[in-house]
């Protein structure tokens, strides 16, 4: 366990990059799922729910030296797993012991969502639960049944609509290359479909990277699974923004993963995201051989 008081942190801590200044309270350590099989975030970590007295008791040290605190994020994967009492608790404490609350925000998966009630996910939302991160991943349901996704792109979808009809603010995020190289050009239409379906607030799309250790890893050991090059991953981000019949979304392509950084809000700027992305395909600046350069150690 990882002490810096008054907050207790075990394991890794992952957060979205714009949790970078939030408090963070892990109230669940690991995900309830587990079994996407590009995902090493929690791989070796035994879900668990904290207990609620120590929680609690976190919070309240917490408050004690940080009573500025705006935004709160709750870790680890899929907190909206958690039963609806529990999360109720949970806001209520913050908007007890933080006066200035302004938003908290966690991961939320399909079916987690789908678990609440109408009522129960707008009370979640008057309790100032804010932003839901939602890994659709893909829009093709074959390439999520492969890759071991629970949730089916219907349920997200609904799961989406339900949320946002109730206030709350949809972050979802897509994987390139997630298909491989036969299954690209059907990832990247199917995926703009189910974001034209969710009318997300925000979207992001990440380059898929194998992790040691992954089942998609052991894919490309052992050659089941054939990794977009740089260029292709561009081509298909390309088809996927030529899809899309976005109403208000800010989209981003700026992760450390991505090939080259893109940030466009839609409708408005479609077409200055295709131009920019032709010209770089149009360009000798892809790598057209391989993946190209791994964006972080592991
Ligand atoms: S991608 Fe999300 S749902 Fe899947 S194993 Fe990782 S944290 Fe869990």
């Amino acid at each position: 366990m990882f002490n810096s008081d008054p907050l207790h942190y075990r394991y890794r801590v992952f957060r979205p990059p714009a949790e970078a200044d939030s408090l963070i309270i892990q109230v669940a350590y690991g995900c309830p799922h587990n079994h996407c099989g590009f995902c090493g975030m929690y791989k070796n970590v035994p879900y668990a729910v904290r207990p609620w007295p120590e929680v609690h008791e976190e919070l309240r040290r917490a408050a004690r030296k940080l009573q500025g605190t705006r935004r709160v994020f709750l870790a680890d994967g899929d907190v909206m797993h958690l039963p609806f009492a529990a999360l109720r608790g949970i806001l209520l404490d913050l908007g007890t012991l933080f006066p200035l609350l302004a938003r908290v925000n966690l991961y939320a998966n399909g079916r987690s969502i789908l678990a609440k009630s109408d009522a129960e996910l707008g009370e979640l939302r008057q309790l100032k639960l804010q932003t839901l991160y939602l890994g659709l991943e893909s829009g093709d349901d074959e390439v999520l049944r492969q890759q071991g996704k629970a949730d089916t792109v219907d349920e997200m979808v609904l799961a989406a609509q339900r949320a946002q009809a109730q206030g709350l603010r949809l972050s979802v995020m897509v994987l390139l290359g997630l298909a491989g190289r036969a299954g690209s050009e059907r990832h990247a239409q199917a995926t703009a479909r189910a974001a034209n379906r969710m009318q997300p607030r925000l979207l992001s799309a990440l380059r898929v990277v194998p992790i040691p250790g992954t089942a998609l890893q052991r894919s490309v050991d052992a050659g089941r699974f054939d990794p977009l090059t740089e260029y292709e991953t561009v081509v298909e981000l390309h088809a996927m923004i030529g899809g899309f019949e976005l109403d208000g979304t800010i989209f981003r392509a700026n992760h450390v993963s991505n090939a080259l950084p893109l940030e466009a809000r839609f409708p408005k700027d479609k077409a200055l995201a295709l131009a920019t992305l032709q010209a770089a395909l149009d360009s000798d600046a892809l790598d057209r051989t391989s993946p190209g350069p791994r964006p972080f150690t592991l």
